[in-house]
């Protein structure tokens, strides 16, 4: 490995790529079909937000959402992964919120645009401190939760995800080629809700991570 070490993948500059609609409840609770294959986007590295500074409402929003993912810090790239040898590629996790402009979204999805306004701001991805591969021996059987202002909104096992990371990598190695500190965001679990300015919102991952932000306007 080269001087920069994988455990500070945020600083990379490397691409997030982010699994939608992988949780059935998810999928329904928004009024969506459960998916036959992953539904991917991306976010830039200037998403990116660790604990200590706030989470940013985009000017142009009025309905900002948190969604709590499990993330995958891949270790080793590689293109058309195959299943068997995905979980090879994978340096550790993180805990990972999907932050959501709800309302730029709906409006995004009826016109046939892009989600980029609504997914990809500066503040949009705020993630845990880096997780050892070893300390979540299996990523399929974990629990993610996250409370707002102290009250439990989400609450789930990743075992409940359509999709296993296994099979999320290789989909996405076949598509776009995964390097070495890049983070994917494998979906959430129902209960999102809207956060305001002043909130402050901790998310965790039973017996393994904990964090915090506040969210505050953008000026
Ligand atoms: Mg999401």
């Amino acid at each position: 490995m080269s001087q920069k070490s994988v455990s500070r993948f945020w600083e990379w500059g490397r691409k997030i790529v982010c699994v939608g609609r992988n949780y059935a409840d998810h999928a329904k609770e928004l009024g969506n079909a459960v998916p036959t294959e992953p539904v991917l986007f991306l976010k830039p590295p200037s998403a990116y937000l660790r604990e200590g500074s706030p989470i940013l409402v985009p000017r142009y929003s009025h309905n900002l959402h948190h969604e709590v993912e499990l993330g995958v810090v891949i270790g080793k790239g590689g293109t058309s992964i195959p299943q068997g040898s995905a979980m090879d590629h994978v340096a550790g996790y993180a805990l990972c919120l999907d932050m959501t402009a709800r309302d730029i979204q709906d409006e995004c999805k009826s016109r046939g645009l892009p989600w980029t306004l609504a997914k990809a701001f500066d503040t949009s991805c705020p993630v845990s401190d880096f997780i050892p591969k070893e300390r979540i021996p299996d990523p399929g059987d974990v629990t993610i939760w996250l409370k707002v202002n102290d009250r439990l909104r989400q609450s789930a096992s990743t075992s409940q995800m359509i999709f296993s990371v296994p099979y999320i990598i290789s989909y996405i190695s076949d598509i776009i080629s995964l390097e070495e500190g890049d983070l994917i965001l494998t979906g959430t679990p129902k209960g999102v809700s809207a956060v305001q300015e002043h909130d402050e919102l901790e998310a965790g991952i039973d017996g393994v991570v904990t964090m915090t932000f506040r969210v505050d306007r953008q000026q």
